[in-house]
């Protein structure tokens, strides 16, 4: 039977940070294992490539800016546009920004405050702000490309010798005398590829496919990085975790000369968020009351005449002409307090998580795989310390949760 000293389920940008660090620090013989390493419908594909450092715990913050720091090494490479975050505030968002200040003085984030006059040079086709009391502006964020950043991770892992296995459905997890068995359904019979949408269609029945080969290998270490689906592989090893996903959609439109080449990522008082993608806008929103469940159906024109438009005109009488083109749907995993999950949950059989990073798994992939490579191979956080986001935050009576408000 193959044997790896450490096992990773999941190569999305989680995933793959993970084995990048831990190969960079000298760990050998890792695999990485996905159902589909193109990632159709990871979380590390469909999202909106923003990155920030405004929020309101430790950790998430020093997450975030481990990353951004990483992009800053080579910000073309990562098609890093370091462009801000300007956050339009109405009166409520705006008391809860001044409650939260004190964190982001503590971390240095330089944020410039704007009175709602200041907006007309820096973003003038903003022109209906009179239910804005003011805005932010961070200059250090931005907008970059996950996917060149998880395809980064990738190659310099596999240049380290991890073995990246692709068609590879993890369905059991034994522990056993010593280290763990773990049984995967290899979906790539014959190198073809079986059809996505029935795996995953399937999956979001929560029936059992049944695909013909199983095979069996070993591991001493265990990381779940299943993004979405890393609460179906905990229960593989009797861990339950509280994280639900829930469906996200964005859309694309044409800009019909509106040009937001110079700004970053706006987000509005109203909670949808934007930025130029390419030639045209992307524009997403969180459905309030949007039900758990792997929900992949992009609603389109409905979506985007509903829920992107009318708020984008309530701002800007330029939004008249925009036209949707396009769009998707992916998932956030939550958790209750909308913080991620990461640690050891079983010391004995040397078992971690990191999943569950709701709408900033991209922004923190960087700073979560070095923290977590660290914990794996010193036994303790060394450059980031992520201890707050141990899974038994939910569960012990001492449990003290990470509650992010600024989550869009
Ligand atoms: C619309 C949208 C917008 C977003 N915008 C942003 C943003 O602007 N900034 C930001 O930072 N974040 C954003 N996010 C969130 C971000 O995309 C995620 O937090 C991040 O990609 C999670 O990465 P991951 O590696 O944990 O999960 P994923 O990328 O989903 O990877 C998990 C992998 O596990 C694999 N897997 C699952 N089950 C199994 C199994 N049984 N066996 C083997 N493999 C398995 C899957 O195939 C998948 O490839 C957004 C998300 C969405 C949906």
């Amino acid at each position: 039977m193959p044997s790896y000293d450490i096992i990773i389920i999941g190569g999305g940008l989680i995933g793959s940070s993970v084995a990048y660090h831990l190969s960079k620090t000298g760990s050998k013989n890792i695999a990485l294992l996905d159902i589909d390493l193109e990632g159709k419908y990871s979380s590390s594909e469909l999202n909106a490539g923003g990155i920030r450092t405004l929020w309101w715990h430790d950790v998430n913050v020093e997450l975030s800016k481990a990353t951004i720091s990483f992009l800053e090494t080579d910000p073309q490479n990562f098609g890093f546009r370091q462009k801000g975050y300007l956050w339009l505030h109405d009166a409520k968002s705006w008391k809860t920004y001044q409650d939260h200040q004190g964190i982001f003085q503590k971390h240095q984030i330089s944020i410039e405050e704007l009175a709602v006059e200041d907006l007309k040079n820096r973003a003038p086709f903003l022109d209906k702000t009179d239910d804005l009391v003011g805005a932010t502006y961070s200059a250090k964020d931005g907008i970059f490309n996950p996917n060149l950043l998880k395809q980064y991770f990738r190659s310099e892992a596999k240049k380290q010798g991890v073995s990246l296995i692709d068609g590879a459905r993890v369905v059991d997890i034994g522990k056993k005398e010593k280290g763990l068995e773990i049984i995967y359904e290899n979906l790539c019979v014959e190198q073809k590829k079986p059809n996505l949408e029935d795996v995953f269609g399937i999956l979001a029945k929560a029936q059992e496919p049944h695909f013909q080969e199983k095979i069996k290998i070993k591991t001493d270490v265990l990381v779940n990085a299943a993004g979405a689906w890393a609460k179906n592989i905990s229960r593989l090893y009797g861990h339950k975790i509280d994280c639900y996903p829930v469906r996200r959609q964005v859309s694309i439109f044409d800009c019909q000369g509106l040009d937001l080449s110079g700004q970053g990522m706006i987000v509005d008082s109203s909670g949808v968020y934007f930025h130029a993608e390419a030639k045209h806008i992307l524009a997403g929103y969180a459905t309030p009351n949007e039900p758990s469940g792997y929900n992949f159906k992009y609603d389109g024109d409905l979506f985007f005449e509903k829920e992107i438009w009318p708020r984008l005109y309530q701002r800007m009488t330029r939004a008249e002409a925009l036209k949707h083109l396009t769009g998707w749907a992916g998932l956030y995993s939550v958790t209750p307090d909308r913080s991620g999950v990461m640690g050891c949950v079983d010391p004995k059989y040397k078992i971690y998580e990191a999943h569950s990073f709701t709408g900033r798994g991209a922004m923190q992939s960087y700073g979560v795989g070095l923290a977590l490579s660290e914990l794996i191979t010193f036994r303790k956080y060394q450059s980031i310390d992520a201890s707050a986001l141990h899974p038994k935050r939910f569960h012990s009576a001492h449990g003290k949760l990470l509650y992010e408000g600024m989550h869009i």
